[in-house]
């Protein structure tokens, strides 16, 4: 149920979206909080409004399904802007770059986050024929985009987020790969390669990679796929970035092709947008979908059920209800009216049935339990289709072929970066990061020591809970070191680097598999990993289908969101 006073969820609601009075004074509650928004999101409903308030908020109020961050910190308010993911398009003419910049810093503004590929643009001293000049190219300009990041914050409360696309074939590319590797420049962007099949076929035979120029369509230079490669994944393990787009998977699961290609996601991963469409996420709390009989801990399949179609609902009404910042961006987004329904608390739902992450039955729930949802979000969009009619480009969709659908696409794996600890419980389908740990960032400028309350819990029932375990909890954030643990117990505690990452990955593609968008998963390895580990990982990313990857090594970067606490 709602947060009490002391709790991380009241402190992250406090400071980011409870309503404040015009001298900046807290007003509302987190039931208030919840009263907003159910009844924002319901006044779609004509007769049924107050009975739709009503579900909404108890689906709210008990931690069950809670959407994302704009949706809550902005819902009821005069021009409500409720979604969190956006794709802007970069032309190559300075008029358009500038002005896609304006409309960007009024995303991230209301709280949303962009994502671009800026492959369109000349490289950098490609001729200018206006001014006879020499171009900028697209690194420039992507830092005078994270420059005016950084001075916009969202909704005053956190700094917008970016991803920054360039494709494998563009002449900058080998300068993009290593454009954030002296941990200074671009850290509002996380940027990816957008790579084609092509091109990871011509690194499997060490071919030659040609490099184009997209204003001649000319060759301007010929370099070795395998030594771009190499560079990548040499950055990668050095500071998290590059991460990879796989775009001819993602256009392969385009639902509507006859709209264009789509080129970029969302900042996370999780979202792959045409240029100007908008998406909005919501999450499941899979540890309210469990139920006890007889001792015995399982998952409540119909309340996951019920709550899939409550959240579909839910979400289909943000898109009728949402202030649009742009025409272009109201136009595509209640044309495709994408959705993207997503989890989290995965990781405690596993250690609560008692499975450990890094194993086979994890992972054949996991891609069980994500087609459950698949199927029944598949159905609500169906059956919201009956009664309000298809999303209006459904005809020329990939979808025409069946019954009409309410939204093009209903599913994403959302990071839950805010909402699961308003949740209290994992983030998204990650592992638990470490069973203590310090929030860094994310609560304020305080950072505090956290012990994991799933783990408390169940060593409590063990009768393994004590000073001394307590304490070494707290010294190291895992339970590997200690004798006095036994063996399964201490497997079904592994924290992310101490899970390999190939089981990072098997979730990953376990949750792909039955998810329209795409998953937002972060591969951890540990301090230890090696460049190849991390060619390793992207390749079979790759041959896995997935939309996308992002690794991140222990310690490679200087700020991490989350820290082991034996780090500080
Ligand atoms: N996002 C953003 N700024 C942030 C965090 C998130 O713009 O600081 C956007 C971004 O598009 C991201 C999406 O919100 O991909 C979902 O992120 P997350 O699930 O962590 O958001 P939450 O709803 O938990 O705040």
């Amino acid at each position: 149920m709602i947060p009490n006073p002391t709790t991380n969820a009241e402190q992250i609601l406090r400071e980011r979206y409870y309503l404040r009075d015009p001298k900046g004074v807290i007003c509302e509650t987190a039931h208030q909080l919840f009263r907003r928004v159910a009844e924002h999101v319901a006044s779609v409903e004509g007769a049924d409004k107050a009975v739709w308030t009503d579900i909404f908020y108890k689906t709210m109020t008990r931690l069950e399904f809670l959407p994302n961050s704009p949706t809550l910190m902005n819902a009821g308010l005069l021009n409500g802007q409720l979604s969190a993911c956006f794709v802007l398009p970069i032309d190559d003419r300075l008029e358009a770059i500038f002005t896609t910049l304006k409309n960007a810093a009024l995303i991230h503004q209301s709280g949303g986050g962009t994502g671009y590929n800026f492959s369109k643009l000349r490289p950098k001293d490609d001729f200018i024929g206006s001014s006879g000049g020499r171009s900028s190219g697209p690194i420039a300009f992507m830092k005078v985009y994270d420059a005016a990041t950084e001075h916009v914050k969202q909704g005053g409360k956190r700094r917008g987020a970016n991803m920054g696309i360039l494709n494998v074939n563009h002449p900058d590319i080998e300068a993009f790969v290593v454009s954030k590797s002296d941990g200074a420049q671009l850290q509002n962007f996380n940027i990816s390669v957008g790579i084609t099949d092509d091109f990871m076929k011509a690194v499997e035979k060490s071919d030659d990679w040609e490099l184009v120029n997209p204003r001649t369509q000319k060759v301007v230079k010929a370099i070795k796929a395998s030594h771009l490669w190499d560079t990548i994944c040499q950055e990668a393990w050095k500071t998290g970035d590059p991460g990879l787009i796989f775009l001819d998977t993602i256009n392969r699961n385009n639902p509507t092709p006859h709209q264009g290609l789509i080129e970029s996601t969302n900042p996370c991963g999780e979202v792959p947008l045409l240029a100007y469409e908008s998406c909005n996420l919501g999450s499941l709390n899979l540890m309210k979908m469990l139920k006890r009989e007889n001792g015995k801990v399982s998952i409540d399949w119909s309340k996951l059920k019920n709550t899939v179609q409550i959240a579909i609902r839910f979400l289909d009404n943000v898109i009728s209800v949402n202030h649009y910042l742009l025409p272009q961006t109201e136009e595509k987004s209640t044309g495709n009216r994408k959705v993207g329904l997503g989890v989290m608390g995965w990781a405690e739902l596993l250690i609560s049935l008692g499975i450990p992450y890094a194993s086979e039955d994890a992972v054949r729930l996991g891609e069980h339990l994500m087609e459950y949802i698949k199927v029944w979000s598949y159905e609500t969009s169906k059956a919201l289709a009956t009664q309000r009619g298809a999303f209006p480009s459904w005809k020329q969709s990939k979808h025409a072929s069946h019954s009409p659908l309410r939204n093009a696409t209903c599913n994403s794996i959302a990071p839950t970066g805010s909402i699961s600890v308003i949740a209290d419980t994992s983030y998204s389908i990650e592992p638990l990061f470490a069973l203590a740990y310090k929030r860094v960032g994310i609560l304020g400028d305080t950072t505090q020591t956290e012990l994991n309350s799933v783990f408390v819990q169940q060593m409590r029932q063990m009768g393994y809970w004590d000073e001394h375990l307590k304490s070494e909890v707290l010294k190291t954030g895992s339970i590997q070191h200690l004798s006095s643990i036994p063996a399964d117990l201490k497997k079904l505690f592994e924290t992310s680097l101490e899970i390999p990452w190939k089981y990072h990955l098997l979730h990953q593609q376990a949750f792909q598999k039955h998810t329209d968008n795409a998953v937002s998963k972060t591969i951890n390895l540990p301090k230890s990993a090696t460049v190849n580990d991390v060619s390793d990982s992207y390749l079979t990313a790759w041959k896995y289908d997935l939309k996308g990857i992002t690794v991140f090594r222990d310690g490679s970067r200087q700020r991490q969101v989350l820290q082991h606490c034996s780090l500080n």
